[in-house]
């Protein structure tokens, strides 16, 4: 076992770790893997120990044995057969030039005994064309090769994608265990501490991110998108303008792209709080403004459009 309580952001999922464990040694994975959950869930986190495991001189361990050269090399960013890709910091999308090139190299002969992994690393950034490059290598994984894909929307990748993969996804924790972490591990007020854990859905990295993003302000920042999601609101605050608000105060950095990723994280926010409602239509309209998000729709209207989706409240009428 890796330790996975010690193991930020995969504390609580032991149980989790012991039925992939089980399964390392029984029927064994695919070789070509999807990873999914919503962000801060620990998907990085859990291909990379995959990844370690597949490698690892001593195979069968989930996460490895942590001490032989592969392993440290992993560890250390050194694997030449650990091949990473994800989308560039300023890009829209992963360009398929490199999804291209990835695939070149996973066909090089790998330097241990136990082939290549290609860790690809929020899938749902590959385009259409770039997933569609993509078939080949996930059909026919030469010389013992695997694949590991993350993704926060397994809905973004194509049909002929996901037939190729075994899909995992990664539990949710109790929000009590998330609440729990955030009183004994950070010093959030119990009071507060619900209100974040609720943010969270489960997902303890979500509720961490909101604490390195928001800094001790989050609260304030926070409390106003509930408002908004509130089913009856003739009164409060304006989703688009709230939203704004947050994009305005929170520094983000990089270029239009992050903002489009912080924005997505803060869409997955809206998501939960609606969810705690009991406001499952409005859900949907929020993962349809990610995928407006995703392309190259100009922000403002995006936001006004879910402002307006969301006042409608069709969870009550209909
Ligand atoms: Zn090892």
């Amino acid at each position: 076992m890796m330790g996975a309580s010690k193991n930020f952001p995969l504390q609580g999922l032991d149980a989790f770790f012991h039925s992939l464990q089980d399964r390392l040694e029984g029927a064994g994975f695919h070789p070509a893997l999807s990873l999914s959950g919503p962000f801060g869930v620990g998907k990085k986190t859990l291909a990379y120990s995959l990844a370690r495991g597949f490698l690892c001189a001593t195979p069968g361990k989930l996460g490895g044995c942590g001490t032989c050269p592969s392993c440290r090399d992993v560890d250390r960013g050194m694997s030449v057969d650990l091949l990473v890709l994800e989308r560039p910091v300023g890009k829209r999308n992963i360009p398929v030039k490199m999804v291209r090139e990835l695939l070149g190299s996973m066909q090089i002969a790998s330097q241990g005994d136990h082939g290549k992994v290609a860790l690809l690393l929020g899938a749902e950034a590959l385009g259409i064309e770039g997933q569609n490059s993509l078939l080949k290598g996930l059909e026919e994984p030469e010389g013992g090769n695997r694949w590991i894909l993350t993704t926060t929307r397994p809905e973004a990748l194509l049909p002929t994608v996901r037939s190729r993969v075994q899909q995992l996804q990664i539990p949710l924790l109790p929000l009590s265990a998330v609440k729990e972490s955030l009183v004994s591990l950070r010093g959030i007020l119990p009071a507060d501490a619900d209100f974040l854990a609720e943010l969270s859905g489960g997902s303890m990295g979500k509720a961490y991110w909101v604490l390195d993003h928001f800094g001790s302000d989050w609260k304030s920042l926070l409390l106003p998108l509930k408002e908004c999601c509130e089913p009856d609101r003739s009164r409060g605050p304006d989703l688009a303008i709230a939203l704004e608000e947050i994009l305005q105060k929170v520094p983000i950095e990089g270029g239009a792209s992050e903002k489009r990723s912080f924005l997505d994280a803060l869409f997955q926010l809206l998501t939960e709080i609606l969810r705690q409602m009991g406001r499952f239509e409005a859900c949907d309209r929020v993962l349809e403004a990610r995928e407006l998000l995703s392309r190259s729709i100009p922000l403002t209207p995006v936001l006004r459009k879910l402002a307006v989706d969301l006042s409608m409240n069709p969870d009550l009428n209909g």
